[in-house]
């Protein structure tokens, strides 16, 4: 794995990840300026498979080995912009895959910790992050759908797998004022959903655009399939 560094010049990938974040705000709509200075600075092409490198920064998702992928830029920037991240935020991740959603998440927010199911993807994510110099990241194994009480609450939950619907732990570990962001939906379609917790009691509900993620497998998501 290489350890080079977005921007430094011997970045062969500068100009693709420039064209990607221009057509995230031309084509797109893309507007945070955080947002679209995070997705400038991460270099997507060390979080795929070596010889996919030249379609890093092409608007689709990837596969990144043991049935999983690298979601779409797309998707990783509408995801981050709805979250609406503050330099002081602590942010709970499910679904780490690659790790590049939580490089763009650590580039916004103060600190991130991030849930895997799967080890080996989890184990490479922690190198590439650590590569990067990521110190404001966490990634830990097991079934995200429970959330990780030792360290909530939380300003902010992202979920990037496919889910039936929000996971309850997940919403009691968000804080008041805080928001959820989740593909809701079935195991091959899904819809984005913002959850606004704005009470103890109450939590609002938005839609956002459809997408496809692969399925939350999990207590509260999917069962494996066979
Ligand atoms: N955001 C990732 C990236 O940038 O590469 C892509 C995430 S991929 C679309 C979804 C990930 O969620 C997969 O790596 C999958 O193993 C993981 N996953 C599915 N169910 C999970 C669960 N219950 N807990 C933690 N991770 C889970």
């Amino acid at each position: 794995m290489s350890s080079l560094k977005a921007g430094s010049s011997q970045d062969s990938y500068r100009h693709p990840r420039e064209r990607m974040v221009r057509d995230l705000e031309e084509r797109y709509g893309i507007a945070s300026p955080s947002v679209l200075a995070a997705m400038r600075k991460v270099p997507r092409h060390l979080f795929v498979q070596q010889h996919l490198g030249a379609q890093a920064y092409s608007d689709f998702a990837l596969p990144i080995g043991e049935e999983q992928t690298i979601s779409q830029p797309f998707v990783v920037a509408r995801m981050s912009e709805y979250l609406e991240l503050d330099r002081d935020h602590s942010v709970l991740e499910i679904g780490t895959g690659s790790g590049y959603q939580t490089a763009v998440l650590a580039e916004l927010a103060r600190v991130i910790y991030s849930i895997e199911r799967v080890p080996s993807l989890a184990q490479d994510a922690i190198k590439r992050v650590q590569a990067l110099g990521h110190s404001n990241v966490k990634i830990q194994i097991f079934d995200g759908t429970v959330g990780w009480s030792q360290v909530a609450p939380f300003d902010r939950i992202l979920v990037t797998a496919g889910a039936p619907g929000a996971p309850p732990r997940l919403l009691e570990q968000l804080k008041v004022g805080g928001r959820l962001v989740i593909p809701e939906g079935d195991q091959d379609r899904q819809r984005l959903v913002i959850y606004d917790k704005v009470s103890k009691r109450r939590i609002e509900r938005q839609e956002g655009e459809a997408v496809a993620f692969v399925p939350l497998i999990g207590r509260a998501g999917w069962q494996p399939r066979s």
